[in-house]
């Protein structure tokens, strides 16, 4: 017997038309490329997203279609969001910190037809322009005033001029909710990217989920703030959880270091912060270099790699805002578990705590989690034992985009490439990413592990442990140390601190001083390069 209630499909367009009938005046706040902030409002993003969606259609943009874009987190890129999926295109947010030659595979893969692009990006427009692409049409998101000169790119109009003779009326149509909505590609770090295609049905769903008291909450009661990028990842999700909740939004546009983002979190009451550590790092090196402390943020959402238990502390203790743990992949939209505290945890010493907090959270309902072993025997969640991390639920991909087979999947689980242990309370951490792994005389040691304890100490800013060839171990530890500004910090302090810390054989046989480490597109630590660049080193004997 079915049920006798409403089909009305899962679509993005909904989220829009809602926050414009019952969020109209939410401000969204955005930092122009040009430089001056935009004031605009949820009401303001809704009329304007629909004369862009006429316009795309008297562009000749269909249902299926391919509209990239090349931008900042800012409104016109927000408006993007929802005109180019609310009329069934599929919007192909592609990451401007991309090697050249993966930024021409995937404009290529995909089928771009129409490029969007910030100011900033002139060049790389210009470059996508130089390749025979599929790419026919060029978008600048700015006004004619600002419309880069003999840029020479064909078709190229700016967005002001784009949108300002259609009509404010557009009847979002209906459509299969499982309709592709948006694609994002992983940065592959080895071989070509993998397109991730989102659709309708996940994207709301997965809207729902971040937007869980016990997930990353985003809320009416919040100045929600995302420096995770829009261009990866949906900016996990935050514009569509924003809208369907009303959340003001507060987009940095290019303003991603700290001192631009400090001046936007103050002069705009900003409560919640989400981003990836790195940003982190820039933000409260500069708050603690002109002796700043926050006031109006009580919640700042870190993931996309491994929080150091030092970031917490500094977020907590001198900044009085709660640090939200959270993984996720690309492919599983992207969140897939939180760290919150359970009431058990209520009276534990700060130490005790921090050993929860540390881990990477909970999985959320929608999402299953599993450990396997390498012959893929299910290992026990006793938060000991350390096994291949699998996922699956309704926001995970199922396959990539234009490519048959792939190792990742067995058509039920996504092969996540993380090893983990779950503990009893169901709380994941992750240990390494399976390729970065340490392997030593048989046994692995945790690089996220040994991370943590040496940014745990003064004077250390950053910190990448990598294996390098031993003759007795196979493989032993280097940890690589990037160095405060101003500190004076030698090896040998850091090897005795860590001492204290860890046990005896997962200290790093020796620790190696850079002036920065190298990062990728998504600002996460490039661990290949690392091991490439001391391949020759020599462990002391
Ligand atoms: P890409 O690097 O291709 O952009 P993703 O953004 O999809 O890939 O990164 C996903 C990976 O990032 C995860 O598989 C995991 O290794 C790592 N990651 C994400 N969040 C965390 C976290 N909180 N702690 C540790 N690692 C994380």
């Amino acid at each position: 017997m079915l049920g006798q209630m409403s089909h009305q499909p899962l679509l993005i367009s909904y989220q829009l038309r809602f926050a414009d009938r019952f969020h109209h005046n939410i401000e969204v706040i955005s930092r122009s490329v040009e430089g001056p902030i935009d004031r605009s409002s949820w009401g303001n993003v809704a009329r304007r997203s629909r004369k862009l969606a006429n316009a795309l259609v008297a562009m000749g943009v269909k249902a299926g279609d391919r509209v990239a874009t090349l931008a900042w987190n800012n409104n016109r890129h927000l408006e993007l969001y929802f005109a180019v999926s609310g009329i069934g295109a599929v919007l192909h947010t592609v990451n401007p910190r991309l090697p050249l030659d993966q930024l021409r595979y995937i404009v290529d893969h995909a089928e771009d037809g129409v490029l969007f692009f910030d100011n900033t990006f002139v060049k790389l427009a210009q470059y996508i322009a130089s390749q025979q692409l599929p790419v026919k049409r060029y978008v600048a998101m700015t006004d004619a005033a600002n419309l880069p000169p003999d840029t020479h790119l064909p078709e190229l109009t700016d967005y002001e001029s784009l949108i300002a003779p259609h009509s404010e009326e557009f009847e979002w149509p209906d459509f299969d909710e499982n309709t592709a909505s948006s694609l994002c590609y992983t940065s592959g770090t080895s071989g070509n990217p993998k397109g991730v295609l989102y659709s309708h049905r996940s994207t709301v769903l997965h809207s729902y989920a971040a937007a869980m008291v016990d997930s990353l909450g985003i809320c009416a009661g919040d100045v929600t703030l995302p420096v995770v990028p829009m261009f990866h990842v949906n900016a996990w999700g935050v514009p569509y959880a924003a809208a369907m909740v009303g959340s003001k939004l507060v987009l940095p546009g290019p303003g991603m270091d700290g001192r631009s983002l400090l001046e936007l979190i103050e002069s705009e009451k900003v409560t919640s912060l989400l981003g990836v550590p790195t940003v982190w790092m820039g933000l409260l090196t500069h708050m603690k270099s002109v002796g700043y402390t926050m006031t109006h943020v009580k919640k700042v959402t870190i993931g996309g790699a491994a929080c150091p238990p030092s970031m917490i502390e500094a977020f907590e203790q001198q900044h009085g805002a709660r640090v939200i743990h959270a993984w996720g992949m690309t492919e599983t939209s992207p969140i897939g578990t939180v760290n919150t505290l359970l009431p058990k945890h209520a009276g534990l010493s700060a130490e005790a705590q921090m050993a929860v907090k540390r881990k990477q959270g909970r999985p959320l309902y929608g999402v299953d989690l599993r450990l396997v072993d390498d012959d893929h025997h299910i290992v026990p969640h006793d938060g000991e034992t350390s096994g291949h991390l699998q996922i699956r639920g309704p926001w995970v991909a199922s396959s990539y985009f234009r490519r048959d087979r792939d190792e990742s999947h067995d058509g039920e689980w996504f092969y996540t490439g993380d090893i983990a242990t779950i503990d009893a309370d169901s709380y994941m951490q992750i240990t390494d990413r399976s390729k970065d792994v340490i392997k030593s005389g048989g046994e692995w040691i945790s690089s996220i592990d040994l991370e943590n304890a040496a940014m745990g100490y003064p004077g250390v800013a950053q910190a990448a442990a990598i294996g390098v060839a031993h003759p007795k171990w196979q493989e032993r530890p280097l940890l690589i140390v990037v160095k405060q500004p101003g500190a004076d910090v030698t090896a040998e302090e850091i090897q005795a601190y860590l001492t204290t810390k860890l046990a005896k054989w997962w200290l790093p046989d020796a620790v190696a001083f850079i002036d920065a480490l190298p990062l990728g597109a998504t600002g996460k630590v490039l661990k290949r390069q690392l091991r490439e660049q001391f391949a020759d080193y020599k462990l002391p004997t």
